[in-house]
């Protein structure tokens, strides 16, 4: 009988000095798991480093590895989405590529997995060297997501996990262009386990996650699975209309019953610059919410394809 097919999928945008160790690292633990078979999947996101090159040797000495080199970079979930389309596992493994998750710790994964798991998704305990910035912001988007979303996150959970091939083909025929996988995956149910783990810091390189990349991640989840936002600007409305109101009767007590009309514009000022602020706000937040109905109508595709090796047939739609 063939053995089970495990993918797993590496997104990799300018990794050059962690691929080698990865590489040997990974292969240490798969060797340990003669139940199966794997396919290594690097997804080269517009790397302008020497990545590809490297995963090009690799995959010359070893055909378990592939690769899908993407046209230029497309993002992290973007990478994701094509390493999940092209996979064929009947269980898929995405981890990073700079060796902050451990690959050995595989092997769990697996066997939760093998206990009927579908997904099994991995929790940072801690991170060695997160900065402080970092580490506090994080905090602060995973209790504001939890505060809004429809779904339940657990703070600090990592992309690094094992999701059964049931999974994938949902996240396959899902069409949302714009992906946040640490919310997708919880919000799609099934039977779900979280594993702790410590972070390592990079072996190598540094992060691509600009403060700009890190805003634009923590705005597309909130975004994508809350309208918490739009009862706010609700909720501000109507408390500012509440207060014009009592103000409005206040104003009309003091001009035609105790005749102490307040002298001066400061008190209109106050209110004009409340109300412009507010409705500034509104516009703002409704507007982000038009956009991402645009990008999603737009139907664009979500990464475009430069050249693969090792894939037979079409990928999986
Ligand atoms: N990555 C990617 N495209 C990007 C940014 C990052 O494919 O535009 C990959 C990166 O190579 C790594 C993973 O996504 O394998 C996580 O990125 P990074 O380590 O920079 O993020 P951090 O761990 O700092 O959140
Ligand atoms: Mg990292």
């Amino acid at each position: 009988m063939k053995n089970k097919l495990i993918s797993i999928v590496l997104p990799l945008h300018n990794e050059e000095g962690n691929i080698n160790e990865l590489y040997q690292r990974l292969i240490r633990t798969l060797n340990t798991e003669k139940k199966y078979d794997f396919e290594i999947i690097f997804v080269n996101d517009g790397s302008i480093d020497s990545s590809l090159k490297l995963v090009k040797d690799l995959s010359l000495r070893d055909n378990r590895v592939k690769y899908i080199s993407l046209s230029r970079n497309f993002g992290h979930q973007a990478a994701l989405t094509a390493g999940l389309t092209y996979a064929k596992g009947d269980a898929i493994i995405m981890i990073d590529a700079d060796l902050q998750h451990p690959p050995e710790l595989i092997t769990e994964l697996i066997t939760c997995w093998e206990d009927g798991y579908q997904v099994v998704y991995t929790v940072r305990d801690e991170t060695k060297d997160i900065s402080f910035f970092k580490k506090i912001t994080a905090n602060i988007f995973y209790r504001l997501i939890n505060l809004v979303s429809q779904v339940k996150i657990d703070p600090n959970s990592s992309d690094f996990r094992l999701i059964d091939s049931k999974i994938c083909d949902i996240i396959r025929q899902n069409p949302e262009r714009e992906r946040f996988y640490r919310g997708l995956i919880p919000w799609i149910g099934f039977r779900q386990k979280s594993i702790r783990f410590c972070a390592d810091s990079r072996f190598s390189g540094k992060t691509s996650y600009t403060l700009s990349k890190m805003l634009r991640f923590a705005i597309s989840g909130i975004l994508s699975f809350s309208f918490v936002p739009l009862l706010v600007i609700i909720g501000l409305s109507i408390f500012l209309a509440i207060a014009s109101i009592i103000y409005i009767l206040f104003v009309f007590y003091q001009k035609f019953i105790s005749g102490q009309a307040i002298p001066g514009q400061a008190s209109v000022l106050i209110a004009i610059l409340i109300i412009g602020s507010v409705q500034l706000l509104a516009i703002s937040i409704t507007a982000i919410y038009s956009y991402k109905t645009y990008h999603e109508a737009k139907r664009r595709p979500i990464y475009i394809v430069d050249e693969t090796k090792g894939f037979n047939d079409e990928p999986k739609s």
